[in-house]
């Protein structure tokens, strides 16, 4: 019997997909970038038919490639044409199994798509804070491999914090059930930690256990406009004062990114009356009333103002003018689609110099090149882009430029997309090779037969040993 035939047997006929038009979605990721074949596209619907399509896998030497929404950034979600593949899609393992409000978690299969995950958490009067552009595409799982990051990480923490428990089905078939929904659990080595943010590489998440938090009653977002990229961590600093943990997300916007979005987008507008170099796109939220949080925001921006730490801003009078404003900043990547792309990390602190530099760097060795510059400042993360398309051409020149002050200024080449493919290589020069090392020894552990996602975050360079 085919391979195809007897996964058809566990999970359906209907799920199994062979035929070139049905599998080529889960073929090529969502940048393009990368594109192979898979025997098959295998949609399984519970934990069980998981567990028995992997064990199938694991008897044939057949790889197996998690799949959730395929809106990751770093080609971890798509074959890798090492050998012979499936890509196991969760997308039908949709269900939120229980909410149980007064312990504030929620126990949600991993291809439950994330806007479903809050407006279920919602319905139960509670937030799932995890939020980003994506979030009607991705998945929980994809999320939670990826250790996701977002727009409210200043305030809630990334995926890995949302999570209190998570069943897995580990490359060898077992199925290892740490669906608790404890805070606090310590017996022994916290096992979860090392599937979340794993790209699929340790074993496939089924589901996962959420904290809920109150949903805030209040909310509001401003539009500040900035003379300079140092002015931005001096605001954070400053609300950080004033507003305290009411500040939920700080989004660092450049003009550039800006008109990108003006120029491709007709329903959009510039915010302000007059241009800023820089712009922050600011949330606030808390208990009790919109008017009460509004004075307080309008209060500690008045101070900015006065000592001149920001030019301008405004403050959305409407959810339909917040919706607008965070419009603006979800179309950057799409408006920017063809350029180098770089998703890093410094201390806040070294922000601005980490801009400065890179843009004199990049001046002098390629006076064409243009920074568009975006990201979660409050946690330390650029998304820092170069275009023209053109300059694709000088990829990993631009890359060291990037990657070296990235180094020297002790940040990450990886803040929030994680390796997959993309990076995979790259970190052999930025990691310590001594956790390098640890992490190929983990691999080995949980899945000595490398049939989990090979060829995403783990050269094969480190097995050469
Ligand atoms: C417009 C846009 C905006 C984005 N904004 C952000 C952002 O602000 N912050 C951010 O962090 N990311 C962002 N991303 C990247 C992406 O959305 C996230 O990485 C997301 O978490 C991926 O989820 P997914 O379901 O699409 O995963 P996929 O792309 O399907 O998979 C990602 C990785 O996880 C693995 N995987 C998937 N499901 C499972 C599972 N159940 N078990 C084990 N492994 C699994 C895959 O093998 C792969 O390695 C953005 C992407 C787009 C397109």
């Amino acid at each position: 019997m085919r391979f195809a035939e007897r996964l058809a047997d566990i999970v359906g006929p209907a799920n199994v997909l062979t035929s070139p038009a049905d599998s080529a979605p889960y073929l090529t990721d969502w940048r393009r970038q990368y594109s192979s074949q898979a025997l098959c596209v295998v949609k399984p619907a519970s934990t069980a038919e998981v567990a028995s399509v992997v064990r199938a896998c694991a008897a044939e030497g057949v790889a197996v490639v998690p799949q959730g929404g395929n809106t990751g950034l770093c080609g971890g979600s798509v074959p890798s044409g090492l050998g012979r593949e499936i890509v196991l899609s969760l997308a039908r393992m949709n269900r939120i199994r229980e909410i149980d409000v007064l312990n504030q978690t929620m126990t949600v299969e991993a291809g439950c798509v994330l806007s479903a995950v809050r407006q279920a958490a919602s319905d139960a009067g509670r937030l799932f804070p995890l939020s980003l552009a994506a979030e009607g595409s991705c998945q929980l799982g994809g999320n939670l491999s990826t250790n996701a990051g977002g727009v409210n990480v200043l305030r809630y923490g990334m995926a890995r914090e949302q999570v209190l428990g998570i069943e897995v089905v580990l490359p060898d078939a077992r199925v290892w059930n740490g669906l608790r929904g404890l805070r606090k659990d310590n017996t022994g080595y916290d096992l979860k930690q090392l599937f979340l943010g794993a790209e699929g590489t340790l074993g496939v998440i089924t589901a996962a256990v959420l904290r809920l938090h109150p949903m805030p009653t209040a909310t509001t977002t401003a539009w500040i406009g900035l003379d300079a990229a140092s002015r931005a961590v001096e605001l954070l600093a400053l609300l950080g004062e004033s507003v305290g943990d009411r500040l939920s997300a700080f989004e660092l916007i450049s003009r550039d990114c800006l008109q990108a979005v003006l120029e491709k987008s007709p329903n959009s507008h510039d915010p302000l009356p007059a241009p800023h170099p820089w712009y922050v796109l600011a949330e606030f939220c808390d208990g009790g009333d919109d008017a009460s949080l509004v004075a307080r925001v309008e209060e500690a921006l008045s101070r900015c103002v006065e000592g001149s730490v920001l030019q301008d801003a405004v403050l959305a009078q409407s959810r339909a003018q917040a919706r607008a404003l965070w419009a603006i900043r979800e179309l950057i990547p799409e408006a920017q689609f063809t350029g180098v792309k770089h998703d890093i990390s410094v201390p806040i602190s070294k922000i601005a110099e980490f801009i400065e530099l890179v843009g004199a760097e990049l001046r002098l060795r390629f006076p064409q090149a243009k920074p568009y510059v975006f990201g979660h400042v409050g946690d330390g993360n650029l998304h820092y882009n170069v275009g023209p398309p053109g300059l694709l051409a000088e990829r990993e020149a631009v890359n060291a430029i990037v990657y070296e002050i990235v180094a020297k200024l002790g940040g990450s080449i990886s803040a929030e997309h994680g390796l997959g493919q993309l990076k995979r290589e790259e970190i052999l020069l930025r990691k310590d090779p001594l956790e390098l090392e640890l992490m190929a020894n983990l691999k080995r552990v949980f899945d000595p037969r490398q049939i989990m996602n090979p060829g995403k975050v783990l050269s094969a360079k480190l097995f050469q040993k």
